[in-house]
Protein backbone atom coordinates (compact mmCIF):
# COMPACT_ATOMS: atom_id res chain seq x y z
CA UNK A 1 0.00 0.00 0.00
CA UNK A 2 1.34 3.67 -1.06
CA UNK A 3 0.46 7.11 0.87
CA UNK A 4 -2.62 7.83 2.79
CA UNK A 5 -2.42 4.02 4.67
CA UNK A 6 -2.85 3.92 8.54
CA UNK A 7 0.70 4.65 9.36
CA UNK A 8 1.51 7.88 6.89
CA UNK A 9 0.12 10.71 9.75
CA UNK A 10 2.18 8.73 12.19
CA UNK A 11 5.26 8.64 9.94
CA UNK A 12 5.18 12.52 9.31
CA UNK A 13 4.59 13.21 12.58
CA UNK A 14 7.62 11.37 13.25
CA UNK A 15 9.54 12.47 10.65
CA UNK A 16 8.29 16.30 11.81
CA UNK A 17 9.89 16.08 15.24
CA UNK A 18 13.10 14.82 14.14
CA UNK A 19 12.48 11.06 15.35
CA UNK A 20 12.06 9.39 12.00
CA UNK A 21 14.54 6.09 12.19
CA UNK A 22 16.42 5.04 9.04
CA UNK A 23 19.58 2.83 8.33
CA UNK A 24 22.94 3.31 6.25
CA UNK A 25 24.53 0.76 4.43
CA UNK A 26 27.16 -0.65 5.15
CA UNK A 27 29.42 -2.22 2.35
CA UNK A 28 32.47 -3.17 4.20
CA UNK A 29 33.16 -5.27 7.09
CA UNK A 30 32.49 -4.22 10.69
CA UNK A 31 36.04 -1.78 11.96
CA UNK A 32 36.75 1.90 12.34
CA UNK A 33 37.04 2.62 8.21
CA UNK A 34 34.01 1.59 6.50
CA UNK A 35 32.23 2.31 3.70
CA UNK A 36 28.25 3.47 4.27
CA UNK A 37 26.30 3.95 1.17
CA UNK A 38 29.37 4.36 -1.26
CA UNK A 39 31.62 6.94 1.01
CA UNK A 40 34.50 5.82 3.20
CA UNK A 41 34.09 6.65 6.72
CA UNK A 42 35.60 6.78 10.01
CA UNK A 43 32.98 5.05 12.44
CA UNK A 44 32.70 5.35 16.28
CA UNK A 45 29.21 3.52 16.40
CA UNK A 46 29.44 0.09 16.59
CA UNK A 47 29.92 -2.37 19.84
CA UNK A 48 32.85 -4.07 18.96
CA UNK A 49 34.70 -3.22 21.67
CA UNK A 50 37.60 -5.14 21.18
CA UNK A 51 37.77 -4.93 17.20
CA UNK A 52 37.14 -8.61 17.09
CA UNK A 53 34.68 -8.49 14.44
CA UNK A 54 36.70 -8.54 11.23
CA UNK A 55 39.43 -10.28 12.97
CA UNK A 56 41.12 -12.90 10.40
CA UNK A 57 41.47 -15.70 13.45
CA UNK A 58 37.80 -15.50 14.21
CA UNK A 59 36.47 -15.28 10.38
CA UNK A 60 39.28 -18.90 9.79
CA UNK A 61 37.47 -20.62 12.43
CA UNK A 62 34.10 -19.50 11.24
CA UNK A 63 35.00 -21.17 8.16
CA UNK A 64 36.47 -24.07 9.99
CA UNK A 65 33.08 -24.53 12.41
CA UNK A 66 30.91 -24.54 8.95
CA UNK A 67 33.10 -27.09 7.28
CA UNK A 68 32.81 -29.05 10.56
CA UNK A 69 29.12 -28.46 11.27
CA UNK A 70 27.58 -27.20 7.69
CA UNK A 71 25.65 -23.66 8.02
CA UNK A 72 22.13 -24.50 9.46
CA UNK A 73 21.59 -25.72 12.60
CA UNK A 74 18.26 -27.87 11.37
CA UNK A 75 16.23 -27.37 14.26
CA UNK A 76 15.57 -26.00 17.85
CA UNK A 77 18.37 -27.35 20.82
CA UNK A 78 15.65 -29.71 22.35
CA UNK A 79 14.86 -31.68 19.11
CA UNK A 80 18.17 -31.49 17.13
CA UNK A 81 19.63 -28.57 16.72
CA UNK A 82 22.14 -28.90 19.44
CA UNK A 83 25.59 -29.36 18.37
CA UNK A 84 29.30 -30.11 20.11
CA UNK A 85 30.17 -26.68 19.34
CA UNK A 86 27.57 -25.15 21.10
CA UNK A 87 27.50 -27.21 24.05
CA UNK A 88 31.56 -26.82 24.67
CA UNK A 89 30.83 -23.21 23.94
CA UNK A 90 28.21 -23.07 26.74
CA UNK A 91 30.83 -24.94 28.74
CA UNK A 92 33.38 -22.70 28.61
CA UNK A 93 31.34 -19.68 28.71
CA UNK A 94 30.54 -21.07 32.33
CA UNK A 95 33.82 -21.78 33.46
CA UNK A 96 34.98 -18.46 32.29
CA UNK A 97 32.60 -16.11 34.05
CA UNK A 98 32.95 -18.71 37.33
CA UNK A 99 29.48 -19.94 37.02
CA UNK A 100 28.16 -23.73 37.34
CA UNK A 101 26.60 -23.54 34.17
CA UNK A 102 25.16 -21.64 30.77
CA UNK A 103 23.09 -21.75 28.21
CA UNK A 104 23.87 -20.01 24.39
CA UNK A 105 20.83 -18.02 22.94
CA UNK A 106 20.53 -16.48 19.44
CA UNK A 107 20.63 -12.93 20.77
CA UNK A 108 20.91 -10.57 23.94
CA UNK A 109 17.38 -9.65 23.22
CA UNK A 110 16.15 -13.40 23.41
CA UNK A 111 18.37 -14.53 26.82
CA UNK A 112 16.64 -11.52 28.80
CA UNK A 113 13.43 -12.31 27.44
CA UNK A 114 14.06 -16.10 28.10
CA UNK A 115 15.72 -15.97 31.66
CA UNK A 116 13.21 -12.95 33.08
CA UNK A 117 10.08 -14.61 32.22
CA UNK A 118 11.43 -18.19 33.49
CA UNK A 119 12.72 -16.90 36.59
CA UNK A 120 9.61 -15.63 37.79
CA UNK A 121 7.89 -18.90 37.43
CA UNK A 122 8.15 -21.94 39.65
CA UNK A 123 5.81 -21.51 41.89
CA UNK A 124 2.81 -23.45 40.02
CA UNK A 125 0.52 -24.82 42.73
CA UNK A 126 1.09 -22.12 45.12
CA UNK A 127 -0.17 -19.07 46.00
CA UNK A 128 3.01 -16.98 44.86
CA UNK A 129 3.40 -14.19 42.97
CA UNK A 130 6.42 -12.58 41.48
CA UNK A 131 7.68 -8.82 41.30
CA UNK A 132 10.67 -7.69 38.94
CA UNK A 133 12.42 -4.74 40.07
CA UNK A 134 14.24 -2.24 37.08
CA UNK A 135 16.49 0.39 36.68
CA UNK A 136 14.76 3.15 34.58
CA UNK A 137 17.82 3.53 32.32
CA UNK A 138 17.37 -0.69 31.48
CA UNK A 139 18.00 -1.47 28.40
CA UNK A 140 14.52 -2.46 26.12
CA UNK A 141 15.41 -6.00 26.04
CA UNK A 142 15.04 -6.47 30.02
CA UNK A 143 11.70 -4.05 30.29
CA UNK A 144 10.44 -6.25 27.27
CA UNK A 145 11.26 -9.31 29.77
CA UNK A 146 9.35 -7.70 32.33
CA UNK A 147 6.22 -6.98 30.66
CA UNK A 148 6.04 -10.48 28.70
CA UNK A 149 6.74 -12.15 32.16
CA UNK A 150 3.47 -10.83 33.15
CA UNK A 151 5.12 -9.80 36.91
CA UNK A 152 4.25 -7.05 38.28
CA UNK A 153 6.75 -3.89 37.09
CA UNK A 154 8.69 -1.99 39.94
CA UNK A 155 10.72 0.57 38.02
CA UNK A 156 13.48 2.66 40.73
CA UNK A 157 15.27 5.78 39.60
CA UNK A 158 18.60 5.17 38.15
CA UNK A 159 20.71 3.37 40.39
CA UNK A 160 18.78 4.72 43.54
CA UNK A 161 19.45 2.02 46.02
CA UNK A 162 17.54 3.26 48.58
CA UNK A 163 14.67 3.40 46.50
CA UNK A 164 15.08 0.05 45.56
CA UNK A 165 15.41 -1.13 49.14
CA UNK A 166 12.06 0.57 49.77
CA UNK A 167 10.51 -1.10 46.81
CA UNK A 168 12.06 -4.21 48.24
CA UNK A 169 10.85 -3.95 51.74
CA UNK A 170 7.49 -3.37 50.82
CA UNK A 171 6.96 -5.80 47.86
CA UNK A 172 4.85 -8.65 49.39
CA UNK A 173 5.71 -10.76 46.67
CA UNK A 174 7.18 -14.33 47.18
CA UNK A 175 9.70 -14.32 44.01
CA UNK A 176 11.59 -11.07 43.68
CA UNK A 177 14.07 -10.62 40.96
CA UNK A 178 16.14 -7.36 40.05
CA UNK A 179 17.48 -6.76 37.02
CA UNK A 180 19.89 -3.81 35.96
CA UNK A 181 22.28 -3.69 32.76
CA UNK A 182 26.21 -3.68 34.38
CA UNK A 183 26.93 -1.02 32.41
CA UNK A 184 24.05 1.11 30.82
CA UNK A 185 23.76 1.37 27.21
CA UNK A 186 23.12 4.46 26.73
CA UNK A 187 25.13 6.10 29.38
CA UNK A 188 28.00 4.22 29.77
CA UNK A 189 28.09 4.47 33.40
CA UNK A 190 28.51 0.72 35.75
CA UNK A 191 25.61 -0.43 38.22
CA UNK A 192 27.07 -0.92 41.84
CA UNK A 193 26.53 -4.90 41.73
CA UNK A 194 27.95 -5.24 45.40
CA UNK A 195 25.80 -2.98 46.85
CA UNK A 196 22.62 -4.79 44.44
CA UNK A 197 24.05 -8.38 45.29
CA UNK A 198 23.79 -7.29 49.42
CA UNK A 199 20.55 -5.58 48.82
CA UNK A 200 18.93 -8.75 47.08
CA UNK A 201 20.49 -11.01 49.96
CA UNK A 202 18.79 -9.13 51.85
CA UNK A 203 15.65 -9.52 50.83
CA UNK A 204 16.08 -12.83 48.83
CA UNK A 205 15.93 -11.64 45.75
CA UNK A 206 17.32 -13.02 42.51
CA UNK A 207 19.96 -10.73 40.56
CA UNK A 208 19.79 -10.50 37.00
CA UNK A 209 22.80 -8.37 35.51
CA UNK A 210 22.60 -8.15 32.06
CA UNK A 211 26.85 -7.60 30.83
CA UNK A 212 26.12 -7.19 27.28
CA UNK A 213 28.63 -4.20 27.29
CA UNK A 214 31.49 -5.47 30.32
CA UNK A 215 31.77 -8.71 29.02
CA UNK A 216 35.32 -8.77 27.04
CA UNK A 217 35.92 -5.57 28.15
CA UNK A 218 35.61 -5.13 32.15
CA UNK A 219 38.00 -7.28 33.90
CA UNK A 220 39.87 -8.39 37.12
CA UNK A 221 42.83 -7.62 38.54
CA UNK A 222 44.52 -10.63 35.90
CA UNK A 223 42.39 -8.83 33.71
CA UNK A 224 40.88 -11.82 31.65
CA UNK A 225 37.88 -9.71 30.42
CA UNK A 226 35.32 -11.96 32.07
CA UNK A 227 33.30 -8.81 32.63
CA UNK A 228 31.92 -6.79 35.59
CA UNK A 229 31.36 -9.61 38.07
CA UNK A 230 35.46 -10.19 37.62
CA UNK A 231 35.88 -5.95 37.48
CA UNK A 232 33.99 -5.50 40.81
CA UNK A 233 35.79 -8.79 42.44
CA UNK A 234 32.73 -10.94 42.72
CA UNK A 235 32.97 -14.57 43.36
CA UNK A 236 29.63 -15.78 41.65
CA UNK A 237 30.00 -19.36 43.26
CA UNK A 238 29.33 -17.40 46.81
CA UNK A 239 25.71 -15.97 45.23
CA UNK A 240 22.91 -19.12 44.40
CA UNK A 241 20.71 -16.36 42.87
CA UNK A 242 22.85 -14.16 41.05
CA UNK A 243 22.08 -14.80 37.12
CA UNK A 244 24.71 -13.11 34.48
CA UNK A 245 23.80 -12.38 30.80
CA UNK A 246 26.39 -12.23 28.18
CA UNK A 247 26.21 -11.07 24.77
CA UNK A 248 28.30 -11.91 22.10
CA UNK A 249 27.81 -9.58 19.11
CA UNK A 250 29.82 -6.70 21.11
CA UNK A 251 33.13 -7.29 22.60
CA UNK A 252 32.95 -10.80 21.47
CA UNK A 253 32.32 -9.96 17.75
CA UNK A 254 30.03 -12.51 16.78
CA UNK A 255 26.29 -12.67 17.90
CA UNK A 256 24.71 -14.22 20.18
CA UNK A 257 24.18 -14.31 24.20
CA UNK A 258 24.72 -16.49 27.35
CA UNK A 259 22.56 -16.29 30.66
CA UNK A 260 25.24 -17.93 33.15
CA UNK A 261 24.04 -19.27 36.70
CA UNK A 262 24.06 -22.35 39.30
CA UNK A 263 23.01 -26.06 37.68
CA UNK A 264 19.47 -25.79 38.97
CA UNK A 265 18.83 -21.85 37.45
CA UNK A 266 20.55 -23.56 33.45
CA UNK A 267 18.59 -26.58 33.99
CA UNK A 268 15.35 -24.56 34.92
CA UNK A 269 15.51 -22.30 31.97
CA UNK A 270 15.92 -25.37 29.84
CA UNK A 271 12.69 -26.09 30.82
CA UNK A 272 11.13 -22.72 30.74
CA UNK A 273 12.86 -19.91 28.31
CA UNK A 274 10.66 -20.24 25.21
CA UNK A 275 12.87 -17.82 23.75
CA UNK A 276 15.54 -20.84 23.96
CA UNK A 277 13.46 -23.62 23.62
CA UNK A 278 11.49 -22.46 20.32
CA UNK A 279 13.62 -21.12 18.02
CA UNK A 280 16.08 -22.76 15.74
CA UNK A 281 19.35 -23.64 16.85
CA UNK A 282 21.84 -20.87 15.93
CA UNK A 283 24.07 -21.72 13.72
CA UNK A 284 26.63 -23.94 15.17
CA UNK A 285 29.54 -22.56 13.34
CA UNK A 286 28.91 -19.33 14.89
CA UNK A 287 29.67 -21.04 18.46
CA UNK A 288 32.84 -22.49 16.91
CA UNK A 289 34.05 -18.86 16.36
CA UNK A 290 32.93 -18.30 19.74
CA UNK A 291 35.28 -20.70 20.91
CA UNK A 292 37.81 -18.49 19.47
CA UNK A 293 36.62 -15.84 20.56
CA UNK A 294 36.44 -16.25 23.98
CA UNK A 295 40.59 -17.14 23.62
CA UNK A 296 41.25 -14.17 22.51
CA UNK A 297 39.03 -11.94 24.64
CA UNK A 298 41.10 -13.89 27.87
CA UNK A 299 44.41 -13.25 26.35
CA UNK A 300 43.18 -9.53 25.20
CA UNK A 301 45.17 -7.37 27.89
CA UNK A 302 46.84 -5.01 25.44
CA UNK A 303 43.70 -4.59 23.32
CA UNK A 304 41.66 -3.84 26.66
CA UNK A 305 44.70 -1.26 27.62
CA UNK A 306 44.98 0.27 24.39
CA UNK A 307 41.06 1.00 24.34
CA UNK A 308 41.54 2.32 28.04
CA UNK A 309 44.19 4.58 26.34
CA UNK A 310 41.29 5.54 23.84
CA UNK A 311 39.22 6.24 26.35
CA UNK A 312 41.51 8.33 28.24
CA UNK A 313 42.64 10.43 25.37
CA UNK A 314 38.86 11.02 24.33
CA UNK A 315 37.73 12.45 27.69
CA UNK A 316 41.03 14.40 28.37
CA UNK A 317 40.96 16.02 24.93
CA UNK A 318 36.77 16.88 24.81
CA UNK A 319 36.32 18.10 28.36
CA UNK A 320 38.36 20.94 28.83
CA UNK A 321 37.21 22.50 25.40
CA UNK A 322 33.23 21.91 25.83
CA UNK A 323 31.02 24.90 26.70
CA UNK A 324 27.72 23.65 25.64
CA UNK A 325 27.36 19.47 25.46
CA UNK A 326 28.51 17.50 28.23
CA UNK A 327 30.15 14.26 27.99
CA UNK A 328 28.63 11.73 31.04
CA UNK A 329 30.77 10.35 33.18
CA UNK A 330 31.56 7.27 31.68
CA UNK A 331 34.67 4.99 32.16
CA UNK A 332 33.51 2.40 29.80
CA UNK A 333 33.95 2.78 25.93
CA UNK A 334 30.40 4.28 25.59
CA UNK A 335 30.91 8.10 25.72
CA UNK A 336 27.94 10.02 25.00
CA UNK A 337 28.24 13.60 24.58
CA UNK A 338 25.07 15.11 25.60
CA UNK A 339 23.58 17.58 23.04
CA UNK A 340 19.74 18.04 24.40
CA UNK A 341 17.12 19.13 21.46
CA UNK A 342 16.95 16.28 18.57
CA UNK A 343 16.62 18.47 15.96
CA UNK A 344 20.10 19.82 16.84
CA UNK A 345 21.68 16.08 17.77
CA UNK A 346 20.68 15.45 14.37
CA UNK A 347 21.96 18.05 12.75
CA UNK A 348 25.57 17.98 14.34
CA UNK A 349 25.63 14.16 13.28
CA UNK A 350 24.98 15.19 10.08
CA UNK A 351 27.58 17.85 10.10
CA UNK A 352 29.92 14.48 11.55
CA UNK A 353 29.43 12.56 8.66
CA UNK A 354 29.68 15.62 6.15
CA UNK A 355 33.43 15.52 7.69
CA UNK A 356 33.81 11.81 7.19
CA UNK A 357 32.91 10.60 10.74
CA UNK A 358 30.04 8.29 11.55
CA UNK A 359 28.90 9.09 15.35
CA UNK A 360 24.93 8.14 15.69
CA UNK A 361 22.50 10.22 17.31
CA UNK A 362 20.32 8.90 20.04
CA UNK A 363 16.77 10.32 20.51
CA UNK A 364 14.01 9.40 22.41
CA UNK A 365 12.60 7.16 23.44
CA UNK A 366 15.64 5.50 23.64
CA UNK A 367 16.83 8.39 25.93
CA UNK A 368 15.03 10.77 27.93
CA UNK A 369 13.19 13.69 26.45
CA UNK A 370 15.58 16.54 26.44
CA UNK A 371 18.74 14.15 26.20
CA UNK A 372 19.29 13.83 22.33
CA UNK A 373 23.24 12.58 22.23
CA UNK A 374 25.62 11.68 20.26
CA UNK A 375 26.81 8.28 21.34
CA UNK A 376 30.27 7.54 21.01
CA UNK A 377 31.87 4.39 20.80
CA UNK A 378 35.46 3.75 21.03
CA UNK A 379 37.23 0.29 20.20
CA UNK A 380 40.75 -1.06 20.41
CA UNK A 381 41.09 -1.04 16.80
CA UNK A 382 41.06 2.77 16.47
CA UNK A 383 44.10 4.14 16.58
CA UNK A 384 45.21 7.01 18.55
CA UNK A 385 45.37 9.60 15.39
CA UNK A 386 41.55 8.34 14.65
CA UNK A 387 40.24 9.43 18.08
CA UNK A 388 42.42 12.84 17.75
CA UNK A 389 39.95 13.86 14.47
CA UNK A 390 37.15 13.01 16.67
CA UNK A 391 38.46 15.05 19.31
CA UNK A 392 39.65 18.13 16.86
CA UNK A 393 35.88 17.86 14.44
CA UNK A 394 33.70 17.93 17.96
CA UNK A 395 35.79 20.75 19.45
CA UNK A 396 35.39 22.71 15.73
CA UNK A 397 31.71 21.86 15.68
CA UNK A 398 30.84 23.23 18.84
CA UNK A 399 32.50 26.46 18.66
CA UNK A 400 30.52 26.85 15.68
CA UNK A 401 26.68 25.95 17.13
N1 LIG B 1 21.32 -5.73 26.64
C1 LIG B 1 21.92 -4.56 26.41
C2 LIG B 1 22.30 -3.71 27.58
C3 LIG B 1 22.19 -4.15 25.10
O1 LIG B 1 22.76 -2.98 24.85
C4 LIG B 1 21.81 -5.00 24.04
C5 LIG B 1 22.12 -4.68 22.59
N2 LIG B 1 21.89 -3.44 22.15
C6 LIG B 1 21.17 -6.20 24.33
C7 LIG B 1 20.95 -6.54 25.64
C8 LIG B 1 20.69 -7.11 23.26
O2 LIG B 1 21.74 -7.91 22.80
P1 LIG B 1 21.71 -8.47 21.32
O3 LIG B 1 22.15 -7.33 20.45
O4 LIG B 1 22.65 -9.61 21.34
O5 LIG B 1 20.30 -8.86 21.04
Amino acid sequence: MSGGSDFSAALDDLRARALLRTRRIVETACGPEVVVDGRPLLAFCSNDYLGLAADPQLVAAAKQGADIHGVGSGASHLISGHYAAHHRLEERLAAFVGMEAALFFSTGYMANIGAITALVQGMEGTEGTAAVFSDELNHASLIDGIRLSGAEKRIYPHLDLARLSELLAASPASRKLVVTDAVFSMDGDLAPLPELLALCERFDAYLLVDDAHGFGVLGGGDDRGQGSLAHYGIDPARHPRLVYVGTLGKAAGVAGAFVAASEEIITWLLQRARTYIYTTGTPPLLAHALLRSVELIEQGASRRAHLQDLIDRLRQGLRPGLRRWRLVDSTTPIQPLIIGENGEAMRIAQALLDAGLWVPAIRPPTVPAGSARLRITLSAAHTVAQVQTLIDVLLELERQA
